[in-house]
């Protein structure tokens, strides 16, 4: 029987309804979320992507804007502009598009997002504190969406369950096994510099794929049952690819998201419930 599809379309619109009265009842009090993106340099996906933010901020009344930089700008120019919003009290939500231009580092520019707006939990407080399991302020917006995924699979609660990551990176990997060790799953993180995939997927009830390596696992890969959340996401010929072979794995897997439609939409809904808390923060000050 073909894999269950976790539908992220369908999340992402229960979230907006729960934001949308969110967002109604801090407007009561005069209080109207906003959320302002650093956006450095033309990348065209990143712009896209903030596009999609602008757009999904009007659907669940977030208002969002684009604070554009020059590719060129320099860390302190960034550093700057992240500041002014931190004292900006009509902002309340404050998120750095990444990837930065390769001269910008986001290890040092990170310190400058500030702390109570950090929506995308990338200030490197936030980042430790995720490491603390105890929670930080902020949890990562994707990471946070493929645990919302994951709530809706057959293996949770993830207590005890064995669990493959694959991709390490700072943004989605890593953070992504934090958040799942700190709901008790047994967790191996795979990368580019492991030397083999088996037997760790094999032994997998639960597989979170983040390379951005398009096809990367298929049905011949996991095991029979088995949940699998697809966080790739590239562009090949115009369309837009995960890191999943779909159709092979829908055969074994137990449940699956699908790419389009999976973890993206939860994404963005996961970012504007961040904006909306900031707010509320804001409000009960
Ligand atoms: P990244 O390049 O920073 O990290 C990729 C990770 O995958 C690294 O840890 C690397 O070691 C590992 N990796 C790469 N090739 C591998 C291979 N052949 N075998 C095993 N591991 C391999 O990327 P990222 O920012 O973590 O993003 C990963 C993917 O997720 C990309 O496709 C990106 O576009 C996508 N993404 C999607 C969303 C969303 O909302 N849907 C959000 C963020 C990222």
């Amino acid at each position: 029987m073909p894999a269950r599809i976790i539908d992220g379309r369908a999340v992402a619109s229960e979230l907006r309804a729960e934001l949308l009265e969110r967002s109604s009842a801090l407007r009561e009090t005069g209080v109207a979320p906003s959320l302002a993106i650093v956006l450095v340099g033309e990348d065209d996906s990143s712009r896209a992507y903030v596009q999609t933010l602008a757009r999904t901020g009007e659907r669940v009344g977030v208002s969002v804007s684009i604070e554009e930089l020059d590719a060129s700008a320099s860390a302190a120019q960034v550093r700057e502009q992240l500041e002014k919003l931190g004292n900006d009290s009509g902002v309340h939500g404050v998120m750095l598009q990444q990837p930065l231009p390769p001269h910008l580092s986001i290890r040092t520019i990170g310190e400058a997002i500030p702390l109570r707006k950090d929506v995308d939990g990338s200030h490197p407080t936030n980042q430790g504190l995720l490491a603390f399991g105890s929670g930080p302020h902020f949890v990562p917006a994707t990471p946070a969406a493929v645990m919302l995924l994951l709530e809706r699979s057959p293996h949770w609660p993830l207590a005890g369950r064995r669990a493959v990551i694959v991709g390490r990176s700072v943004v989605v990997g890593a953070p992504v096994a934090m958040l799942m060790l700190a709901h008790d799953a047994t967790i191996a993180i795979l990368h580019r510099r492991s030397e083999s995939f088996q037997p760790y997927l094999q032994l997998a009830e639960v597989i979170v794929v983040a390379a951005g390596v398009p096809g990367l696992i298929g049905g011949k890969d996991i095991a029979a049952g088995a949940t699998v959340i697809d966080v790739g996401t590239t562009i090949v010929d115009g369309v837009l690819k995960g890191d999943v072979d779909f159709d092979s794995a829908q055969q074994v897997a137990g449940a699956i998201t699908p790419v389009p439609g999976g973890v993206g939409p939860v994404t963005n809904m996961a970012l504007m419930r961040n904006a909306i808390k900031a707010a509320e923060d804001f409000s009960s000050r």
